[in-house]
């Protein structure tokens, strides 16, 4: 388990490097809640999600040699945007693995921020046994999106800022997948106030931590293409650390249909001004469609990212009933369809969208 310590030294290590991101009061969510809400605006982050404190603290507990070979992943979403930038910034490299079905636009943008790409085979699979072979060969280090103690480390640095900008806040509310966020957030909220609630909230389609707990061990789901892509993903049958401590530390697990998440964004950009994707307004939906029963305030909300294809951000919040529809503008393949798709053939390997 990762304790308050690790999260306090986390959160020394790596200030210069990332943005301490607003906590901000929202009246409408508050009038619908009944309770003060504030939202805790994470996906002002650099590259757009908090993915980047997790990142940053790994990359900087490299030794020297380390640092100098590098690290490697398969993750084409929000962990390997972090990686990236923050590989850069500090002198490493992040090598991100990717199949030939990853669309263009996200291999320019890792590409934009400074990632070295390879791409491999057919399937996340061939990704995924690339980096393995660089990590033996070059001994690269492979860094796992949740799984990894540096990484709840870096993520539960967000819990240590909403207590000092909340010093009361009575109830947490965290977007949940892998559980490196949440576990970390809910160590470093409950070191410092232990009568505090964590409540995570994940997708219904796939929603593997929900399942793992139920079954008391990790389990596999079968997995489906969401609006929440960022929450896609297993959380590895061999998890020795996010199960136990979301395990031992989320007071409940919320999930959400897919309109339920449709609904926060929409709200997130209506009433808030915020654009935000799938998985970043699953706390809102969560309000929304009033989900959280015997809900103590003051809570603290966080939209942990905005990365979404603008196209399909705009059909959200055109309220098409299913956003994932092409639009007839007789294009071939829109990309967040193209995406979805990746998501949906490479899912069970775990993280690839995180
Ligand atoms: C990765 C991610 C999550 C989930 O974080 P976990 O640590 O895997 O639970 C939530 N929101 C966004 C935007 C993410 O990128």
């Amino acid at each position: 388990m990762i304790g308050l310590n690790t999260i306090q030294e986390a959160r020394r290590r790596i200030a210069s490097h990332v943005l301490l991101t607003p906590l901000v009061p929202s009246h409408t969510l508050s009038e619908i809640a009944g309770v003060p809400v504030s939202l805790k605006l994470e996906h002002h982050q650099k590259t757009g999600s908090f993915k980047l404190r997790g990142a940053t603290n790994a990359l900087l507990q490299l030794s020297e040699a380390e640092r100098t070979r590098g690290v490697v992943t398969v993750s084409t979403g929000n962990h390997g945007r972090g990686l990236a930038h923050v590989a850069r910034a500090i002198g490493s490299r992040a090598t991100i693995c990717m199949s030939r079905l990853v669309p263009e636009n996200k291999v320019l943008e890792i590409r934009r921020l400074g990632g070295d790409i390879r791409i491999v085979g057919q399937s996340q699979d061939d990704a995924l046994a690339e980096a393995e072979r660089l990590a033996d060969e070059h001994g690269l280090v492979m860094l796992s999106p949740f799984d990894n103690p540096e990484i709840v480390a870096g993520q539960g640095t967000v819990g240590l800022e909403v207590v000092d900008a909340m010093p009361d806040v009575a109830t947490l509310i965290v977007p949940l997948s892998g559980g490196g966020l949440a576990a970390g957030v809910a160590a470093a909220v409950k070191g410092l106030r232990p009568n505090a609630k964590v409540i995570g909230v994940t997708m219904e389609l796939g929603a593997a931590m929900k399942a793992s707990l139920n079954a008391g061990h990790p389990v596999q789901v079968e997995e489906w293409p969401s609006l929440a892509d960022s929450l896609g993903g297993g959380i590895g049958l061999r998890n020795t650390l996010t199960f136990p401590m979301c395990q031992s530390l989320l007071d409940d697990v919320v999930l959400l249909s897919e309109s339920e998440i449709a609904a926060g964004i929409r709200h997130a950009y209506e009433q808030e001004r915020e654009i935000l994707e799938g998985a970043g307004a699953v706390g809102i939906g969560a309000l929304l469609a009033r989900k959280i029963p015997e809900l103590k305030g003051p809570v603290a909300l966080v939209l942990s990212g905005r990365n979404i294809d603008v196209e399909l951000h705009r059909r959200v919040v055109n309220g098409e009933n299913d956003p994932f529809k092409e639009p007839t503008n007789g294009k071939t393949e829109s990309s967040d369809r193209a995406r979805v798709k990746e998501h949906h053939s490479t899912r069970r390997r775990g993280g690839a969208m995180r």
